[in-house]
């Protein structure tokens, strides 16, 4: 008797087994959302041996799928006649593919915003986001990153010869625009009680709305604001910057292959002067020292 049972729990193991492996969803992600079909899974396999994870898919797909900004000047912007998306994080991503490759086209950029981006990478419809994005301790419970690639500030933009001439001009009646998912929203609310800032999907928006009269402020990092002047001088920075942002390449949680790889990449695109070249196409001046 005790025997039969025993065989029967172990069928059953078996059973449970099988079906475990054969549900198993394709890139290994059982922990996150959105990922049931596998549909749209840029990332066919996950895990710690050498020709499994996403560095080994990127390969064997033989293309990068990469996540960047189609909205923000000087980082990632598309050009609507053209359909060229512009940026210094697209260049960034153009030199990742061309060490995998040796050949810089062999990447598809895919549009994020900063609400849609984590998502995206968790449900595997891109390799790694190259999108201003700030490492944040709450992001890293999400998502991990590289080391950081470019240093920014949170700061305010405004009309030329507006009243407010920094941070400490903004109220809680101040009508401050922000973007959806920036970390530009918690740090201004935290800054300033009692202000709610007014939230768009994107930094094209938010600039429009601006221009349009409905609001007084437009807050992110400085970086990207210094983009929007590029495009109407009419407006300008207001005051220093009042946060640190450093921004990091985000991949998947556990892909450490990819990781290390990311870190090499930097290191050398640093130590071969590119990454200054970079620097300096789209920021106009060389970076600071480290
Ligand atoms: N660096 C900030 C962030 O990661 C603001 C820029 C953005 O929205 O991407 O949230």
């Amino acid at each position: 008797m005790r025997k039969w049972k025993l065989r029967g729990a172990s069928i059953l193991l078996a059973a449970l087994l099988l079906i475990l492996t054969a549900c198993g969803n394709s890139n290994g992600d059982t922990g996150s959302a959105g990922n049931g079909n596998g549909k749209g899974n840029v990332n066919s396999s996950s895990g710690s041996a050498a020709d499994e994870g996403v560095l080994a898919d990127i390969k064997k797909r033989g293309k990068l799928v990469a996540g960047v900004k189609f909205d923000t000047k000087l980082f990632g912007l598309k050009d609507p006649g053209t359909g060229d998306v512009e940026g210094f994080d697209i260049d960034i991503a153009k030199a990742l593919a061309k060490k995998l490759f040796g050949d810089e086209s062999k990447l598809e950029l895919k549009e994020v915003t900063s609400q849609t981006r984590i998502p995206m990478l968790n449900n595997g419809e891109i390799d790694l986001i190259i999108a201003t994005m700030t490492i944040s301790e709450k992001r890293k419970k999400e998502v991990d990153f590289s080391d950081v690639y470019f240093k920014a500030g949170q700061s305010l933009l405004v009309k030329k010869g507006s009243p407010i001439k920094g941070l400490e001009d903004v109220t809680k009646d101040t009508k401050v625009l922000g973007v959806k998912g920036a970390t530009s929203i918690k740090n201004i609310e935290d800054k300033v009680p009692g202000l709610r800032v007014q939230q768009y999907q994107n930094y094209q928006e938010a600039f429009t709305a601006l221009k349009a009269g409905q609001g007084e402020v437009l807050t992110t990092d400085n970086a990207i604001l210094f983009g929007m002047t590029k495009q109407d001088p009419n407006y300008v920075l207001a005051g220093d910057i009042f946060t640190d942002e450093p921004y990091g390449i985000a991949m998947k949680k556990g892909e450490q292959a990819l990781v290390e790889y990311v870190n090499g990449f930097l290191k050398e695109l640093k130590s071969s002067g590119e990454y200054d070249t970079i620097y300096e196409k789209w920021i106009g001046e060389k970076p600071a020292a480290e």
